[in-house]
């Protein structure tokens, strides 16, 4: 195994050479999908996947167990399960052209690493499986919940929230305060705004009235840049300035001017996996371009989620996605 000590990968650019091994660091959306299109694809690969956490958590699912579709619980997958790929309980804690170095005191490098890391958040929590299940027993007694929105990226999901609110609850009174966003962001809320009136979700721009007794404010909290990914320089392929070390998810779509949401996390998953996967097979690194795969077109990445956000079924109604998930992405590992 190459982890907890430096190791000197050969060069991966060699066809026909035995065993690679990759390193994803973040067993996140991003990190786990990538996993799974790189093992589906290579048989002679090893992948490290470190993660402080004992789980991976399904976060895009949170929405289905606040509309009851399914437990929180269930949204937690224990990284013990893992057969095709090897957890390293740890936190990365930087990065250098020698590997990534852990928290442990080790570094790990192979063939390839990954940051698959996130972004950091701030503000009340809805995103981990702990915080959500505890702001829902909050909701519960509730006769109103507003969700505030004043930063540059907000965590996407408090829509989808305060659509199984309202669902379940139709005597609650829920609104989102859409105070700031950014401009390169707001459009992504823009395309939601009929689907909340469908469900009863008053939407403004104005701050919230002071809040009275049985009311709960939501502060959606704000993503930003994960420590790890400061420094770093992203290219069209995700790249870094780093040999063969890629960013991806949250804080590699900031980085490109691109909405930092789960399906901008698996797109560039996918991409990267067909990278890799070429050269290792063939040499060179080869990526098909569809009509959103073409990195340097945000207009067209733009239009793609804004028909999938407007005309796709909510989120909050797939349990499909879910088992899909949970069966043959992360059960496939
Ligand atoms: C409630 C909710 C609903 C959402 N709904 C949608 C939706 O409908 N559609 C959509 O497109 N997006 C949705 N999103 C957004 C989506 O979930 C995120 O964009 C996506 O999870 C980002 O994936 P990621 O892999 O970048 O990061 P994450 O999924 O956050 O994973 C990061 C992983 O990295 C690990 N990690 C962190 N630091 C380190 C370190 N130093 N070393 C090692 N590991 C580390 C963490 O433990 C974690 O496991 C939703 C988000 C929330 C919170």
């Amino acid at each position: 195994m190459c982890g907890f000590h430096t190791h000197k990968a050969d060069n991966p650019r060699s066809p026909g050479r035995a065993m690679r091994e990759i390193v994803i660091a973040g067993g996140g959306i991003s990190g786990v999908y990538l996993a799974y299109k790189l093992a589906a694809a290579l048989d002679d690969v090893k992948i490290y996947l470190v993660d402080p956490k004992p789980y991976h958590e399904f976060v895009m699912g949170i929405p289905m167990a606040f509309a009851g579709i399914l437990r929180f619980e269930d949204l937690k997958m224990s990284f013990d399960s893992l057969k095709r790929v090897e957890h390293i309980r740890d936190e990365v804690v930087d990065v250098k052209e020698s590997g990534l170095k852990l928290a442990s005191g080790g570094v790990i490098k192979g063939d390839y690493q990954v940051l698959a890391v996130g972004a950091f958040k701030i503000g009340d929590d809805f995103y981990s499986v702990e915080g959500a299940e505890a702001f829902y027993k909050a909701v519960e007694t509730a006769t109103t919940v507003r969700f505030i929105v004043d930063e540059l990226h907000p965590v996407i999901g408090f829509g989808e929230l305060a659509t199984a609110i309202k669902t379940l609850w139709p005597q609650k009174e829920v609104s989102i305060h859409l105070v700031y966003v950014h401009p390169d962001y707001k459009w992504l809320f823009d395309s939601f705004s009929a689907v909340y009136a469908k469900y009863g979700i008053v939407v403004t721009e104005e701050p919230p009235p002071a809040g009275n007794k049985g009311e709960v404010h939501v502060v959606v909290p704000e993503l930003n840049m994960h420590p790890l990914a400061k420094g770093l320089k992203v290219g069209a392929l995700f790249e870094t300035q780093y040999d063969r070390t890629y960013l991806i998810g949250d804080s590699s779509l900031i980085k490109l001017g691109l909405p930092p949401i789960g399906w901008g996390a698996i797109w560039q998953a996918s991409v990267l996996a067909q990278a890799i996967v070429s050269e290792i097979k063939e040499g060179v690194a080869d990526v098909e371009v569809d009509e959103w795969t073409y990195m340097k077109d945000p207009d067209k990445f733009k239009q793609y989620f804004t028909y999938r956000m407007t005309k796709g079924v909510p989120l909050v109604q797939l349990r499909g996605l879910y088992e899909l998930w949970r069966t043959q992405i992360f059960g496939a590992l």
